[in-house]
């Protein structure tokens, strides 16, 4: 089947009485070149294990099953389960699961699939839990190669920042924290069934071994990121004491203790300028 061809797409969706869910954040791609670019810039080889999430009707599932070892997908609409049975029948190296990727265990399911494989993650994701998908495969430390995906193209645009210019937000820290982040390229919204109001991205995400920068409270670190970029437009030091309820005196005082200016704002911080502020506030409590 060809799961780009807008007429064979129409008719699998119109055989199973498949309606679009909005808010599942169904958008399915139709543009060919798409998914074998991704495919192709994440890395996968012969020898990977691929963890998708939201397989769709199959489109980008078919391509990583033609490159990969081995695939497992992700999919939390029942509806869409026997139509992949069908558009995937002659991968025999595709694994569908029926569940929620935020609820789902990926260590577990890593150990139990991939044992001996190099495990990568590709995906057109949901975009409404863009953010929470991507921050569970960081925090949780999954053990992947790299996080290849398409996400809205604004959402590209902050993640892939870097620390310290105007583009940058918690996070940005947040993700250049765990990993590299690269913008691949970009896709326009006609290449969807349904076209999204939004354009996309194709982003790709290398897991560091280390972090690039070492902090003595990690938790803390990203507390006080979180606060100094709560407010935007206030200051560094504003930002921090309110929204860590700490008294301002003692921001004020780390800032100065790490040769900040005092009206410094959180994006024009580096990530190791912001390594060194929280734990100055934290020496300051
Ligand atoms: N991969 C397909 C493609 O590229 O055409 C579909 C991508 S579509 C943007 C997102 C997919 O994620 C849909 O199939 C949707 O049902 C599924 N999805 C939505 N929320 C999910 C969740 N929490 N867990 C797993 N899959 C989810």
């Amino acid at each position: 089947m060809n799961l780009c061809d807008y007429n064979e797409i129409k008719k699998l969706l119109s055989d199973f009485d498949f309606k679009f869910s909005k808010s599942l954040g169904q958008n399915f791609i139709v543009n060919p070149t798409v998914c074998p670019r991704m495919v192709e810039m994440s890395g996968i080889d012969e020898e990977s294990g691929v963890v998708e999430i939201g397989p769709g009707i199959g489109v980008l599932t078919a391509e990583l099953a033609k490159k990969a070892k081995k695939v497992v997908c992700i999919e939390l609409d029942t509806r869409l389960i026997p139509l992949l049975g069908i558009t995937l029948a002659e991968y025999e190296n595709v694994e569908i699961i029926n569940a929620d990727v935020l609820k789902t265990d990926l260590h577990a399911l890593i150990k139990e699939k991939f044992s001996g494989m190099k495990v990568f993650v590709c995906a057109n994701l949901p975009y409404y839990i863009t953010s929470p998908v991507i921050m569970a495969l960081l925090e949780s430390r999954i053990n992947v190669e790299s996080i290849t995906v398409m996400v809205q193209k604004e959402a590209a645009q902050r993640m892939c920042a870097e620390v310290g210019s105007r583009d940058s937000g918690a996070v940005t820290v947040a993700v250049n924290y765990y990993a590299q982040a690269q913008k691949l390229f970009e896709v326009p919204s006609g290449s969807f069934m349904p076209a999204p109001k939004v354009d996309s991205c194709v982003m790709k995400l290398t897991i560091r071994k280390e972090p690039p920068v070492s902090v003595s409270d990690e938790t803390f670190f990203f507390r006080t990121v979180r606060a100094a970029f709560g407010q935007r437009r206030k200051t560094a030091s504003n930002s921090i004491s309110a929204g860590l309820g700490i008294p301002k005196q003692a921001v004020i005082n780390a800032i100065a203790d790490c040769g900040f200016s005092p009206d410094v704002r959180a994006e024009a911080l580096t990530m190791e300028e912001l390594a060194r502020l929280s734990d100055a506030v934290k020496g300051n409590l």
